[in-house]
Order: C-alpha cells, then structure tokens, then sequence
C-alpha cells in the first residue's frame, strides 16, 4: 500500500466545494483530507445544557441561542444609568435582553446577529427576561440542538465547536468531517504510530481517535483522543528533532583541544570573576570541542547572566586552535545576532576581548563591512569594501566574523570555519540556522544562545536535537532590581518617582501592548494603551520636558536603529515601544521600564522585558502598571516581586495561564493541542524516550514513520 495517500487527498476531490468554502479553507490552511482531520475542535459543547426559548421558565440558569432584534438603547427610568433592550428569538419564541451600563455591548450584538446568551431569567412584569447576561457572537447555532430536541435520541449530545473562518462555521466543518469518516477513510488510514507504542501508553488507534475527536459519545473518549494527538505531535517533533541531530552527529568536524593554562588566563583578564554558571557552561562546550562530531548545545540564560562572556572565552579556544595540519593561521568562528546595533556592540565588545592578542576581527550587516584593526591606527575599527571583508574571511585571515543575518549569504565563505555562534537564536528561523550550522559534509560546533525563559517540558521538545546548558546565576554584586506592582490610585505618585530619579540622569523605557490608537469597534482594546497614543499622552500631561520618542514593530529595521542609537547616547529620555525592546539592547543607562497593561503578558515575557534595565550599576526599577480589577491576576503578577529567575516564572506561566496562550503556534510551531502536552512532563518524556529508540534503532527500520516525518517537513519549525 503506499503509505496514507487517502489522507493526502486534495478535499475538492471529496467534497464539493463553493468558492466561499475554498477561501476559507485556503485561509484555514485546510487543503487535504488529513488537514481537516487534524483540524480538531476547541472545545465540546453540551446538547443537555441548551434551551430552546420556549421551553424556558423564571429562575432558570440557562445557555439559550437565537438572532438578535429590535435593538433600542436609551437611559434608565431615573436617567442615571444607560439602557439597552433587544429581543431574542429561535423557532420556539422569543425572550427579551436588557443591558445596564454597557452601551458597547448594543455596537457588539447588531441586529440579525446570531448570539449565544448566558444567564439566569428573571421576571418583570410578568414576562421573563435576561438581565445583564453573557453575550457571545455565534456563525451558527450548534449543531445537534434541534436534533436533541425534535430528533431520535439523546445519545449524542457532545458537540464539537471547531475554529471557524469567516465563509466557514463549525457547523458545515462538523458535517464535512463526518461525510469523508462515512466515505470509509478509517480503512484506509495507515497508524504513523507503532502499536507498541500506542499499547505501552494506552493511546487509542488512529481510527478510534478520529472518530472520538470529532464525535466523541462521551468526555473521556474526547481527552483520550485528545492525548493520543498530543503525543503524536510530540512524538514527532522528537523524531524530526533527533534524526537531525544524527545526521549532524554524523559529519565530521574541527577538533578543539586549546592549552587549559591559556583559556585561564583569557578568563583571568575579565574585568569580573565569572560566576559558578559561566565556569561551568564554558567546561562543558570545551568538553564538547574535544568530540569528533560537532557541538550541538543551547545556552539558556537570563537577559544579563552573561552569555557574552561564555561566548568570548570558547571563541578564544577556537581561535588559538590551529587548523589541521598546520601550524599557523587560526580556525575560524562565525557569530550572528539579529540586528545591526547587537552586531555593533558584539563588535566593540570582542575587540576589548581580543585586541591584546593582535588577530584581525570582522563585522558585517547589511549598511557595511568593518574590520579591526585598522592599519592607520591599531586602537581602532576601520571601514572596508564587502569584497575585501569576503576575501579575507575566505582566505582565512580573519577569524572571528561578527554579524546580522548577512553572514549567511551565499557571497560569505569561511576557509576553516570551526565554531558558530547565534544569539538571540529565537529570532531566526530554522532555516536560517541551518545555513550556518552545517556546510556539506562538515559541521561546525554550534552553540545556539537564547534569554527567552520557557518551561522544560517546552525546551525538551523543540530544543530537541540540542544539548541544554543554563545559566542559572546572575553576576553577584549587582543590585536587584526594585519591582513594584501598581495600580490605578498609585499613579501619580509613581510618576514623581521616577522623574526623581530622571532628574539624576537616568532614562526610562515604557512598554504598551499595542501600536496604534485602538480600534473602537473591539470594546477589549479600548482599556489597552497604544505606544503612539500613550507617547503623546505623556508629552502633554505628565513628563512636559522631556524628549520622547517611540520604538515599535511596523517601523523598518533603519528606523529601529536610528531610534535606538538615539536612546543610547541619550538624546532621548522616554522611549515608549512594544515589547520589541526584548532583544537584547544594552543602554546601561536605562534604569527604569513602565509596563502598561501588563496583565496582558506573561510573567516570562514581563521578566524579559525588565531584564532590559539592569545593565549597570545604577538601582534599577521595573514599575508593572496594571488597571485590571481580578485578584487572581493581581496575585499573579505579585509572583514577579518574589521570582527573580525566567524559568521559575515560565514554569508559573505554564499553571496559571496554560501554554497554549503563551507560547502560541506561531512562535514555536507547535499546535494548540500540542500545548496540552508540554504541561506533562510525562507525556513529553514518553514521546523523547520512544522517539530516540526509533532514531538510535535506525529511522530505516520504520518506514511508515520515515514517511510521516517526511509529510511533516514544513508544519513543525518556528
Ligand atoms: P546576556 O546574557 O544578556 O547576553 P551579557 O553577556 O551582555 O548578558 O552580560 C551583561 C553584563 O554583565 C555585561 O556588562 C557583562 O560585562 C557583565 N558580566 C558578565 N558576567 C559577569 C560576571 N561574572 N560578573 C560581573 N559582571 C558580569
Ligand atoms: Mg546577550
């Protein structure tokens, strides 16, 4: 049989389609049979738990759906307060809402829309009404409500609520999933997981967990689905992760094996003792060196705990290694950073390193080509053409190449390149690492930096194919940060505090969750401050004298630049910007950072973001602004007073928020379903354990799964 070729059958072939449907398929990403299998409901709603409206009695708590009419707003009796009515009808009748005080909600629930009402009715003159209920738009009414009601039985009474597209509801997914099961796919459907396997864990059979995902008879058929999902995409991202890092630990590479005595003595010109953490992290990648395939290590760190100085000191190792053979010349190390001021500062900051040592060190980003030293004076970095930076890196007489993502380019090739470095290795795709992290046939040791806090099981899983070292300790000696939680009354008076502390020359960061001025019609984004908006407000009402200005994501990476460098040599004192700022720029002298709305990011993300503000030794403040009323949301961000350490505060996240609102598909390629599974550790240990059996057995051996993880190429990257 070739193996599930039914699955990858374009849907127009079995169903038909109108272009509405195709659109939003398209946009769905929905193509083929398997696609909308795997498009799996959100959530189940209940049959039992709906009411037709008439049937409905005084008292009831109830879920009701119908279309919404004879919308009126207007003030109350006594003209305090404002009003709203409308009448809501299905087949069996009609009820009445009314609305107290929230005028949006009239914008939000036009007339004809179809809503779906929560709430308890109550009675007024005689007849019965909703007063104040939950209101949530619908496309359409469930499916199976007019089926419990007027159909056969009540036996099935789970429905599945999918994610809609505008030309596309739950509803017309439902019917469509349940007419390819009834063409007789299940027969055809090959298991890409190994019974084995599905027996040790107790998972259900491809065909039982397709029907029970998207039909499920009872809750625990559902979960039981569910998991099995879950842990095929885990399974699988472990798989793919772990067959490359063989392939790669197949390849040859540069062994490093530098004199202990002068690495100490590098270390020892550090203006610092390097913490416990650095000792070790650096022990570990000389270790790895000294292998005959390649390094493959991730060094996690804090914004701060000083991966710079790791990076440096293994970059000395390679640098006073020999190439084969020789007994001149340097092997060489590529270092990338996501933008062109991080080059910058990379840049400058390994010429202190390096400079006593008189080797030649590159920079290149897409506005131009340094080198260090400069012939006409040696204490300095000069200008030069591309061409000659390529020809000197080719040749191998420049070791150490800093850059952007313009190392990467076809034009740029090494003589002996030994080491790779990405930092802020988040910030490029898969792709982009891949094209320094292996030439044909060859693998440099590559260690892949990141500040980006993330739970273990998170880790374990798209870092599968790295080894894992943390810095878990920050330098001693600097201050901890002072954070304070504070609320709306507290405001002004924290605005006199910092600028006390702005008249002592410091400057300050203000993060907003968005960009522009909010969009009225979305009534959640009117509380939420706009970087542009919020820039302008403090400008006219609360910091007259001081230069402002705004950093966020739509503007050019030029723009970026010229307004960072603004705000680094301190032409500006407020920079007001989204969370943009989290890439590692270092302006020591920013020691304060407004958070607005911070309940609206995750405790990691907030611990980044301060980390931005603890580059000297200057006290620091990080002032977490929040308006939002909920206890269990002020308690969470209190976790961030007593937390000083991303991972602990990422592990929080992961309870108190779920993954799947955090560490969205986007950022790591993983589904929403998928994020079920990094909450237990089990599960994600099972997938690895059973993932490296296959991959250390051989991947030849399983030819379904060969398949499988071919299918898969380009949905699980980042
Ligand atoms: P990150 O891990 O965010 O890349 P950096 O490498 O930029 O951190 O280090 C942040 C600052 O801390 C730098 O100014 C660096 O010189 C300093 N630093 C690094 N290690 C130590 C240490 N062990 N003791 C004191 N300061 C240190
Ligand atoms: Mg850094």
């Amino acid at each position: 049989m070739v193996y599930n070729t039914a699955m990858d059958t374009p849907l127009s072939e079995v169903l038909r389609l109108h272009e509405t449907h195709k659109k939003a398929l398209d946009r769905l990403k929905i193509e083929t049979v398997r696609d909308l299998l795997y498009h799996f409901p959100v959530r189940y709603g209940d049959t039992t738990q709906i009411t037709m409206i008439g049937s409905l009695a005084e008292g009831e708590a109830t879920n009701v759906y119908g279309q919404i009419s004879k919308l009126k707003t207007g003030k109350t009796f006594k003209g305090k307060m404002s009003k709203a009515t409308a009448t809501l009808t299905d087949e069996t009748g009609s009820i009445s809402i009314t609305w107290f005080n929230q005028p949006y909600l009239a914008k939000m629930f036009p007339e004809g829309r179809l809503v779906k009402v929560t709430g308890k009715i109550t009675s007024h003159n005689g007849k019965l009404t909703f007063n104040n209920p939950k209101m949530e738009a619908v496309n359409s009414v469930p499916i199976g409500v007019g089926d419990s009601l007027f159909g056969t039985g009540k036996e099935h009474t789970l429905y599945p609520v999918y994610p809609e597209s505008k030309g596309i509801t739950s509803n017309w997914i439902y019917h469509a999933v349940q007419k390819i099961l009834r063409q007789g796919i299940l027969d055809k459907v090959v298991d890409p997981i190994p019974k084995e396997i599905l027996n040790k864990y107790n998972l259900p059979s491809i065909q039982t967990a397709l029907v029970w995902i998207h039909a499920p008879k009872k809750e625990a058929d559902a979960l039981s689905a569910r998991k099995r999902f879950a842990f095929e995409e885990i399974f699988f991202i472990q798989l793919k992760k772990q067959a490359s890092r063989a392939s790669r630990d197949s390849l040859p590479s540069f062994k490093i094996k530098p004199d202990q005595k002068s690495v100490d003595s590098f270390i020892d010109r550090f203006p610092f003792k390097p913490t416990t953490s650095q000792t070790k992290a650096i022990k570990a990648i000389l270790k790895d060196f000294k292998n005959p395939h390649a390094m493959s290590r991730l060094l996690e760190g804090d914004v701060g705990s000083g991966k710079t100085a790791v990076a440096a000191a293994t970059v000395y190792a390679t640098t006073i290694t020999r190439p084969d053979n020789q007994d001149f010349g340097h092997l060489q190390t590529a270092y990338m950073v996501p933008t062109e001021i991080l080059a910058k500062q990379h840049f400058e900051n390994f010429i202190s390193f390096f400079e006593h040592m008189h080797i030649q060190i590159g920079l290149i980003t897409g506005s131009g080509c340094y080198k260090f030293p400069s012939k006409t004076d040696p204490t300095k970095p000069t200008k030069i053409s591309r061409a000659q930076l390529l020809k000197w890196v080719e040749n191998g007489e420049i070791p150490i190449l800093i850059g952007t993502h313009s190392l990467i380019q076809k034009s740029v090739s090494f003589k002996n390149l030994a080491y790779v470095i990405i930092d802020e290795q988040h910030r490029f795709g898969t792709a982009q690492r891949g094209k320094l992290a292996q030439k044909e046939g060859f693998a440099p040791h590559l260690l892949s930096m990141t500040a980006t806090p993330i739970p273990r099981t998170l880790a374990l899983t798209i870092y599968g194919d790295l080894d894992l070292t943390l810095l878990d300790q920050m330098p001693t000696g600097r201050k901890p940060i002072i954070t304070e939680l504070v609320l709306p009354n507290k405001r002004e008076e924290t605005y006199e505090k910092i600028k006390k502390e702005m008249k002592a020359g410091r400057q300050v960061y203000v993060i907003c969750p968005r960009i522009n001025e909010p969009d009225p019609e979305k009534e959640n984004a009117l509380n939420v401050k706009s970087v542009k908006e919020e820039a302008k407000r403090l400008k006219e009402k609360i910091f007259k004298d001081k230069n402002i200005d705004i950093l966020h994501s739509k503007m050019t990476p030029a723009e970026k630049d010229e307004v960072m460098i603004d705000f680094e040599k301190g032409k500006t004192d407020i920079l007001v910007a989204t969370s943009v700022v989290e890439v590692g720029v270092n302006v020591p002298n920013a020691t304060i950072i407004i958070i607005e709305g911070a309940e609206r990011f995750g405790l990691a993300q907030l611990h980044q973001l301060r980390g931005r503000v603890i580059r000297s030794n200057h006290q620091a403040y990080c002032y977490i602004f929040s308006d939002s009323k909920t206890d269990k949301t002020i308690e969470r961000l209190k976790a961030l007073k007593t937390s000083k350490n991303g991972f602990e505060l990422s592990e929080f996240d992961l309870k108190l928020r779920g993954a799947g609102e955090l560490y969205g598909k986007k950022q790591w390629g993983i589904s929403d379903l998928g994020m079920e599974a990094i909450k237990n550790i089990k599960m994600v240990e099972a997938a690895r354990t059973e993932a490296k059996e296959i991959i250390d057995k051989s991947i030849d051996k399983y030819p379904d799964i060969k398949n499988e993880i071919e299918k898969r190429k380009d949905i699980h990257f980042e």
